[in-house]
């Protein structure tokens, strides 16, 4: 394996963004992997696992590190009567992975359609879409203890799943997923609750929608919403749904009678953070110099030209800002911040 040296980052990443990586290595296996590691043990220096580049920020001074690019590959599928076991290696491109399952018949990943980035950085932040979460269907994840220096695999109730976060998250740097095993269903039920599949099932006049119809719909959804990453420099959406409290439901609910909320259980409530930041804060289409946010969706962040980190930072921050004033809600970055 070659470790290179002084390799800029926004070639890596979706947002276009990033300055140089002081060292830069591609794994493709677990030997790989390792040599990185232990390199970054020798010079005491950190190490940063980069999947497809889709969720992070990477600031302009770069990474004083070494940037490893996990690129390990191969999916195997084994039956178990109406079970199918999918293992996928961390570097298998997500969607290509969904699309694959989908083409089988598989029931599991359709409603996670069409997220970009790597099947290692799924269980990362527990992906989900549209009332599914991949936390649903894995059954294990197997990953490299840094700390211990061991392999493990950890069942799906060791990795500490929950909304858009995990084990992985709370423990940065500890563990590296090398595989994910997720069991999907050959006969299966679909998951069609959501408003946006709802409206999309009922204008096609579609009303037993089969598993594809599901992805082609997420997919459709997902494509009118959402800036394409071939056309625009963007992490998708850049800050955290928000969970409050009733009380805080209520207080909202009295100021936007508008807004849509969704309870998560007695005590809390799912505030639609995209309709605060566009109704509430005039915040979706907006366009300053380099950077802005997207017209169909004011919760992505845009790099309209040659922007910084920092213009990135400070376009966020104001969205911040604004928010609480607003709302006196706190928001929070779902983009890893990288320096
Ligand atoms: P949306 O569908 O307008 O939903 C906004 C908020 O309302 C979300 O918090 C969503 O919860 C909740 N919600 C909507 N319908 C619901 C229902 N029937 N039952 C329970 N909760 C409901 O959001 P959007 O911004 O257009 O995003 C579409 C989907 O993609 C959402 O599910 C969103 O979470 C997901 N997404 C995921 C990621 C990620 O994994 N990193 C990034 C961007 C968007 P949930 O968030 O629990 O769905």
């Amino acid at each position: 394996m070659t470790i290179q040296e002084k390799i800029l980052l926004n070639q890596y990443t979706t947002f276009r963004i990033g300055g140089p990586a002081r060292f830069f290595c591609v794994a493709q296996n677990e030997d790989d992997l390792i040599e990185a590691i232990g390199f970054s043990k020798k010079k005491k220096i950190p190490f940063f696992i980069l999947g497809g580049g889709s969720n992070i920020l990477v600031s302009d001074v770069g990474f004083p590190g070494i940037v490893i690019k996990m690129e390990m590959k191969g999916v195997t599928y084994a039956e178990d009567g109406n079970d199918v076991r999918v293992t996928a290696a961390a570097g298998e491109n997500w969607d290509s992975l969904v699309q694959a399952t989908v083409d089988r018949g598989l029931f599991g990943f359709e409603n996670l359609s069409l997220i970009p980035g790597t099947v290692g950085a799924a269980p990362v932040q527990n992906i989900g879409a549209y009332g599914s979460e991949i936390k649903d269907v894995i059954e294990s994840v197997y990953v490299l203890d840094v700390l211990k220096d061991e392999y493990k695999t950890l069942k799906n109730s060791d990795c500490k799943f929950a909304y858009r976060t995990s084990l992985f998250k709370e423990e940065p740097g500890r563990y590296v997923v090398l595989s994910t095993t997720c069991i999907l269903k050959k006969k299966g039920g679909l998951n069609i609750g959501y408003k946006d599949v709802q409206e999309y099932f009922s204008f096609k006049k579609i009303k037993e929608p089969t598993l594809k119809q599901v992805r082609d719909a997420v997919v459709e959804i997902r494509t009118r919403k959402l800036p394409d990453i071939r056309e625009y420099g963007t992490a998708g959406s850049f800050f955290k749904n928000v969970i409050v409290s009733q009380t805080k439901a209520q207080e909202l609910i009295a100021k936007y009678p508008e807004m849509i909320v969704h309870a998560v259980n007695d005590k809390k409530v799912k505030i639609p953070l995209a309709w605060i930041l566009d109704h509430a804060c005039g915040f979706r289409g907006v366009k300053k110099g380099n950077v802005g946010t997207y017209k169909n969706q004011a919760l992505v962040l845009i790099n309209y030209g040659n922007a910084t980190a920092q213009e990135i930072t400070d376009l966020a921050q104001k969205m911040v800002d604004t928010v609480y004033e607003k709302t006196g809600i706190e928001i929070f970055p779902e983009v890893e911040y990288v320096q």
